[in-house]
Protein backbone atom coordinates (compact mmCIF):
# COMPACT_ATOMS: atom_id res chain seq x y z
CA UNK A 1 0.00 0.00 0.00
CA UNK A 2 0.97 3.48 -0.68
CA UNK A 3 2.14 5.64 1.99
CA UNK A 4 0.52 9.00 2.53
CA UNK A 5 3.21 10.90 1.61
CA UNK A 6 3.64 9.16 -1.31
CA UNK A 7 -0.35 9.03 -2.04
CA UNK A 8 -0.06 13.26 -1.58
CA UNK A 9 2.72 13.25 -4.06
CA UNK A 10 0.63 11.43 -6.99
CA UNK A 11 -3.17 13.55 -6.13
CA UNK A 12 -2.94 15.39 -9.01
CA UNK A 13 -2.21 12.73 -11.20
CA UNK A 14 -5.04 10.64 -9.88
CA UNK A 15 -6.97 14.03 -9.90
CA UNK A 16 -6.31 14.38 -13.76
CA UNK A 17 -8.79 12.32 -16.03
CA UNK A 18 -5.72 11.28 -18.26
CA UNK A 19 -4.19 9.19 -15.55
CA UNK A 20 -2.43 5.73 -16.22
CA UNK A 21 -5.61 2.99 -14.96
CA UNK A 22 -3.07 1.41 -12.92
CA UNK A 23 -1.83 4.26 -11.04
CA UNK A 24 -5.79 5.43 -10.37
CA UNK A 25 -6.45 1.95 -8.65
CA UNK A 26 -3.27 1.99 -6.09
CA UNK A 27 -4.11 5.57 -5.30
CA UNK A 28 -7.80 4.23 -5.05
CA UNK A 29 -6.89 1.35 -2.75
CA UNK A 30 -5.14 4.27 -0.53
CA UNK A 31 -8.15 6.47 0.09
CA UNK A 32 -10.45 3.67 0.18
CA UNK A 33 -8.11 2.67 3.71
CA UNK A 34 -7.00 6.33 4.70
CA UNK A 35 -9.62 8.50 5.70
CA UNK A 36 -7.41 11.15 5.89
CA UNK A 37 -6.77 11.51 2.42
CA UNK A 38 -9.73 10.77 1.35
CA UNK A 39 -10.74 13.93 2.96
CA UNK A 40 -7.82 15.59 1.77
CA UNK A 41 -8.87 14.12 -2.14
CA UNK A 42 -12.68 15.43 -1.79
CA UNK A 43 -11.97 18.87 -0.63
CA UNK A 44 -9.24 19.38 -3.40
CA UNK A 45 -11.58 17.74 -6.20
CA UNK A 46 -14.40 20.53 -4.74
CA UNK A 47 -11.85 22.98 -4.58
CA UNK A 48 -11.29 22.61 -7.91
CA UNK A 49 -14.62 22.33 -9.21
CA UNK A 50 -15.56 25.52 -7.86
CA UNK A 51 -12.60 26.85 -9.58
CA UNK A 52 -13.62 25.98 -13.03
CA UNK A 53 -17.37 27.04 -12.39
CA UNK A 54 -15.95 30.44 -11.29
CA UNK A 55 -13.82 30.35 -14.37
CA UNK A 56 -16.91 29.44 -17.01
CA UNK A 57 -19.16 32.73 -15.05
CA UNK A 58 -17.94 36.77 -14.94
CA UNK A 59 -19.15 38.96 -12.25
CA UNK A 60 -21.96 41.03 -13.57
CA UNK A 61 -20.78 44.63 -13.60
CA UNK A 62 -23.19 46.19 -10.92
CA UNK A 63 -21.94 43.69 -8.59
CA UNK A 64 -18.39 44.22 -9.81
CA UNK A 65 -18.83 48.17 -9.56
CA UNK A 66 -20.46 47.69 -6.01
CA UNK A 67 -17.24 45.28 -4.91
CA UNK A 68 -14.81 47.99 -5.88
CA UNK A 69 -16.63 50.54 -4.31
CA UNK A 70 -16.68 49.07 -1.13
CA UNK A 71 -13.18 47.96 -1.53
CA UNK A 72 -12.69 51.67 -1.77
CA UNK A 73 -14.35 52.92 1.04
CA UNK A 74 -12.10 50.14 3.45
CA UNK A 75 -9.04 51.51 2.05
CA UNK A 76 -10.29 55.78 2.45
CA UNK A 77 -11.41 54.62 6.13
CA UNK A 78 -7.99 52.72 6.47
CA UNK A 79 -6.22 56.22 5.70
CA UNK A 80 -8.25 57.94 7.65
CA UNK A 81 -7.88 56.07 10.93
CA UNK A 82 -4.31 56.29 10.30
CA UNK A 83 -3.89 60.24 9.73
CA UNK A 84 -6.12 60.49 13.00
CA UNK A 85 -3.18 58.12 14.49
CA UNK A 86 -0.33 60.14 13.50
ZN1 LIG B 1 -3.18 8.39 3.46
Amino acid sequence: MLTCKEFLAELSDFLDAETDAAIRSKLESHIAQCPNCFVICDTTKKTISVYKGMKSCTIPEDVHDRLMAAVERKIAAKKESRSTEA
